[in-house]
């Protein structure tokens, strides 16, 4: 179930708020439904771990300069 964050633009109000489909969010502060949608928390927090690098050194895992399975000595 998508989280969204909703700016109020009656009263300036940020929140955030589960949203059901066939659902119209209300402010919180003054019942306005005149909102402007911001970004989901969930897709912000997806997107990020995307793009997120991943750390791949020389065997694989740890980044051991001694080459494949060179860390497992260790
Ligand atoms: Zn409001």
């Amino acid at each position: 179930m998508p989280i969204y964050e909703y700016a109020c633009k009656k009263c300036g109000l940020e929140f955030e708020t589960l949203v059901r489909s066939g659902t119209v969010p209300d402010c919180p502060g003054c019942r306005s439904t005149d909102l402007e949608k911001k970004l989901s928390v969930f897709a912000t927090a997806g997107s990020t771990a995307q793009a997120a690098p991943v750390a791949a050194g020389p065997c694989g895992s740890c980044g051991h300069p001694g080459g494949p399975g060179a860390c497992a000595l260790n």
